[in-house]
């Protein structure tokens, strides 16, 4: 998976003060970025210029992306393991939320060394968390999404389009859902709960970032399936768009 950006030096050496409705930084100037880690990617140009950015985009937004790319391409087996690395991400995202919620000076990395190593131990902290800040229980996870998932990644099993398309449609939804009563319920402090967390996963990374000859560190949010309500407004949707202008994943 790839991420097509702009070089904003060579946006401004073309663009200038153009009209901002005249684009002369065209389509096929765009670098592309080959995304091998997470949260940060480095932008190199045609013209050599380098750039260094921290992406806002959350890792299971991104295996969300990635596993629907593999429906699109036809290999729905892959697809499954990726949409359930993406709902295990997202738990760990929002037990770190849900700590931080109840407690901002919460080690977190200290409780996820322990819990980290088997995923029943994290679906457990999500379910009681979840009650605990909610006031009502989570969406129990189905045991046959699980069963399946198993079955694909021990077992070798194969599967056919419609069933992967469930399972992407059961992710999507769960996170969707989920991600918008967090939004009405925690308010402002979700925000407040985000920024801590990405300060924990970037302080460590920031020297060693500055020390490396690249221009500049930026942090940028990059639209996605699962982000973007408003070009997708549900998961059929992601598979009637295929092709983005300007900044955005593709394959
Ligand atoms: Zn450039």
């Amino acid at each position: 998976m790839k991420i097509r950006m702009l070089c904003p030096q060579c946006f401004e050496a073309v663009q200038g003060n153009n009209i901002p409705d005249i684009l002369t930084y065209l389509d096929w100037s765009f670098p592309f970025v080959q995304i091998d880690k997470w949260p940060y990617f480095e932008l190199e140009c045609a013209n050599e210029h380098k750039y260094k950015y921290t992406l806002s985009n959350e890792l299971y937004d991104l295996l969300f992306q990635q596993a629907t790319y593999c429906i699109q391409d036809g290999y729905f087996r892959e697809s499954i393991g990726t949409y359930h690395a993406a709902m295990e991400r997202y738990f760990e995202y929002c037990i770190e939320i849900f700590t931080y919620y109840h407690n901002p000076d919460t080690d977190f990395k200290k409780l996820w060394k322990i819990i980290s190593k088997q995923s029943e131990r994290q679906l457990g902290a999500f379910y009681s968390l979840w009650l605990a800040t909610l006031g009502e229980n989570p969406v129990f996870l189905e045991e046959k999404r699980v069963e399946l998932r198993n079955k694909v990644i021990h077992q070798g099993k194969l599967v056919n389009e419609n069933e992967a398309k469930d399972y992407g449609k059961y992710v999507f939804d769960y996170i969707r859902n989920s991600n918008s009563k967090l939004d009405s319920k925690l308010g402002e402090r979700l925000a407040e709960c985000h920024n801590k967390r990405r300060y924990r996963i970037c302080k460590d990374d920031i020297k060693k970032l500055t020390d490396i000859s690249a221009k500049g560190i930026g942090s940028v949010n990059i639209p996605s399936y699962l982000s973007d309500v408003t070009e997708y407004p549900d998961y059929l949707s992601c598979f009637q768009k295929t092709q983005i202008n300007g900044i955005g994943f593709v394959k």
